[in-house]
């Protein structure tokens, strides 16, 4: 077993009189900084003028422009959108660089070399393993979402301390951390978004809805029976693993579960997968993503819309409405979730 990281290991003082500018308040950005301010820290918010802005004053934070937020503090941590890092970066963060301690929540600039550090600062990463809005609804609780932290950069010889302090000030700690490096963090962050969370996920969804669809079955039970359902059996999987799941269900289910399961996800989809997992590591996919985004994402856009109109999401638009209760106040999670 690896080791965890619990709150026991962390110095729960490191944190005190330090200054920890949370670049960014999206689904991210306001977790991180209610939860490290309710923990006690001083937080300062860096942002554009703009929505977020007037949010996190309303939230009681002290907000001031990206690059006086970064000025001012011993700990940057960037919880901007993946894809405007870089300029981000490069045009505010970095011209007031010291030798504060810069943060990330994902490795993907930095193993990828979009973002290129300077040698004078501790460089690390604190990764919430769940969306922002459950990072912040789970403190609240008592609880946490667990994290992973990595060290890129230790010029003080603190990045450890700093890490676990971090982890310990947004609550992961009571759930637990992992220790790992920007290159695994990234690469099975994006693997598991794209062959399992997101888009393993959509499309089994999908394609269950439209066999049962193109074979005469009514699309609202379809859209009950493999979307709607899915929860249910995932929260399952949450509290007990596949084997809590499995009590649960019925003993039909479990044996069409253990007969049917490995036909539809089978050798050759696991062969699929190891492939995109190759298109990570060698850096294929972060390069499409990169010159996607410099081109004005043509491609992402056009597959979105049409994604928008797919029959599952007709009828599912319309059976929520009957069901407020499945998408009140948590539709903002079920979007970002998608990180
Ligand atoms: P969001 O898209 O939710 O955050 C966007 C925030 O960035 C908004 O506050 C936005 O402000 C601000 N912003 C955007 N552009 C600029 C700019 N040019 N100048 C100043 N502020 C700007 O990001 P996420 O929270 O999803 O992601 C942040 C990081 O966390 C990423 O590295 C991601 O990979 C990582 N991560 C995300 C997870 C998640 O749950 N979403 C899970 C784990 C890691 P405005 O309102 O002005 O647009
Ligand atoms: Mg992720
Ligand atoms: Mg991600």
């Amino acid at each position: 077993m690896a080791k965890m990281y619990y709150n026991g290991d962390a110095n729960k003082n490191y944190l005190n009189g330090k200054t920890v500018a949370v670049i960014g308040y999206g689904s991210q950005g306001h977790a991180h900084a209610l939860n490290m301010r309710d923990s006690g820290v001083n937080v300062v918010v860096g942002l554009r003028k703009g929505k977020s802005w007037e949010k996190a004053e309303q939230d009681g934070l002290k907000v001031y422009s990206v690059g006086e937020a970064t000025a001012q503090a011993d700990v940057v941590m960037v919880l901007l959108p993946d894809e405007m890092q870089p300029k981000v970066y490069k045009e505010e963060i970095e011209p007031n660089l010291t030798n504060q301690a810069l943060m990330f929540a994902h490795g993907f600039n930095v193993h990828f070399n979009q973002i290129v550090p300077p040698k004078e600062s501790d460089v690390l990463l604190v990764a919430p393993k769940g969306p922002g809005h459950l990072v912040r609804r789970t403190y609240q609780e008592e609880a946490g979402v667990p994290a992973l932290f990595a060290i890129y950069q230790d010029v003080t010889g603190e990045a450890k301390e700093l890490a676990l302090s971090y982890t310990q000030a947004i609550g992961s700690l009571r759930a637990g951390a992992l220790e790992t490096t920007f290159k695994e963090e990234t690469e099975t962050d994006l693997f598991g978004e794209q062959a399992v969370l997101c888009g393993g996920l959509t499309s089994l969804v999908k394609a269950g809805f439209e066999t049962l669809v193109e074979a005469g079955y009514q699309p609202e039970l379809a859209y009950f029976e493999c979307l709607h359902e899915l929860k249910l059996i995932v929260d399952l999987m949450y509290e007990g693993g596949l084997e809590g799941m499995r009590y649960s269900i019925s003993d039909t289910a479990q044996w069409g579960d253990f007969v049917s399961g490995p036909r539809v996800v089978n050798d050759d989809v696991k062969k699929e997968m190891k492939a995109v997992l190759k298109d990570i590591q060698e850096g294929r996919f972060a390069k499409g993503w990169i010159l996607e985004n410099q081109a004005n994402r043509p491609e992402f856009n056009a597959i979105n819309e049409r994604e928008k109109e797919h029959p599952i999401e007709l009828v599912g638009r319309e059976l929520r409405k009957m069901m407020p209760f499945v998408n009140k106040d948590k539709k903002k999670e079920v979007v970002a979730s998608a990180s």
